[in-house]
């Protein structure tokens, strides 16, 4: 293939969907599934009437999206890393940036996908790992940053303070006095990632629990010297839980929420505006407004590597969700 063919195919988004199990919570409220997965790529959607009689659902209509790879809930944090971020990961090793994120509404499981548990460590940790078992040389630098973007706001999940100020330079848009860490082995990698977590902004209303609002954004920076030490590659992985994908689109009709809303989640909506400019090959890529978007105006688009995992529920309680979700997911294609 020319120059050109290989310039378009790098310029496509892959947008995985991973369903994740029902919960227990789930169950007991009398769930049932309305997400079939027809093959590796298609999934299907089916929307139950209740009719004020819970217990007999009744079939209205089936819709089917198709994508680069559903995930099925049986399958494993390594199997969504080698699908969707192994590749991600040997192009930052080429110095090419690359981008995860995962999107869905709250309880959709993307911090599951992205930061996982100690005994099943999810996309992020995975990918450290994958890095320091390839960058075996002594000449190379890994360093690391996490930050989430609440109401608009910039703030370092790794030493918390003050918010930061995006600033612009050659190398892309970097936060101003965002801590940058070294980091040498893959275990102390979970445990500050945890740490990271906890540090993210927590509603007023629901203290204890993170926020659905806020995006959490890991960016990992590795310098790498070639074999013969002449080549100095540099490459950045950024990884990212964004936040509940259920009020960014005003779908909620009631009007304080869509006027919080459309403040809240002006990144998400920014976004959407992104990807869609991208997919559609547009010329300008309105990056500038929002902090999300600013932040990532060098690793979206272009000779990036960019990877969308939409999360979803299989119960039929949440339906409205999982079909905004697909919708979302399947425009980004
Ligand atoms: P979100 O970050 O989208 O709000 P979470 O990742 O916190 O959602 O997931 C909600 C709950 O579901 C958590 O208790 C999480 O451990 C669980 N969960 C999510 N995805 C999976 C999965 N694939 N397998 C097992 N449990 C999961
Ligand atoms: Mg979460």
């Amino acid at each position: 293939a020319g120059a050109g063919t290989d310039e378009a195919a790098e310029s496509r988004i892959l947008v995985f969907v991973r369903l994740r199990p029902m919960s227990r919570k789930e169950k007991e409220a009398g769930s049932r599934s309305c997400v079939k997965i027809v093959n590796r790529k298609e999934v299907s959607l089916t929307e139950f009437s209740s009719e004020n009689d819970y217990l007999r659902l009744k079939r209205v209509r089936d819709s089917q999206f198709c994508f680069d790879s559903v995930f099925p809930d049986s399958t494993t944090q390594a199997e969504v890393y080698s699908t969707s971020t192994a590749d991600l990961v040997e192009g930052v090793l080429q110095g090419r940036n690359g981008t995860v994120f995962c999107y869905g509404a709250t309880g959709a499981g993307k911090t599951y996908t992205m930061l996982g548990t100690m005994e099943n460590p999810g996309v992020m940790v995975l990918a450290i790992h994958d890095l320091f078992s390839k960058v075996t040389q002594r000449n190379h630098s890994i360093k690391l940053s996490y930050l989430e973007i609440y109401n608009e706001t910039v703030r370092d999940l790794l030493s918390p303070g003050s918010p930061l100020n995006l600033r612009e330079d050659k190398q892309g848009t970097i936060a101003a006095g965002l801590t940058q860490r070294s980091v040498y082995s893959t275990d102390e990698v979970m445990e500050l990632l945890q740490k990271g977590n906890k540090n993210r902004t927590t509603e007023p209303t629901r203290v204890n629990e993170t926020s659905s609002r806020s995006h959490a954004v890991l960016q990992v920076a590795v310098e790498y010297r070639s074999l013969d030490g002449v080549n100095l590659k540099v490459g950045k992985l950024s990884l990212i839980d964004l936040a509940g994908s259920e009020r960014a689109l005003a779908t909620d009709q009631r009007t304080q929420r869509s006027i919080e809303g459309a403040n809240i989640n002006r990144s998400l909506l920014a976004l959407s505006s992104c990807i869609n400019a991208l997919v559609e090959g547009k010329k300008h890529i309105p990056y500038r407004n929002s902090k999300l978007t600013q932040l990532l105006k060098d690793s979206l688009g272009g000779s990036c590597n960019t990877v969308m995992i939409a999360n979803i529920s299989p119960s039929h309680l949440s339906f409205g969700e999982t079909q905004n979700t697909l919708h979302w997911a399947d425009r980004a294609k």
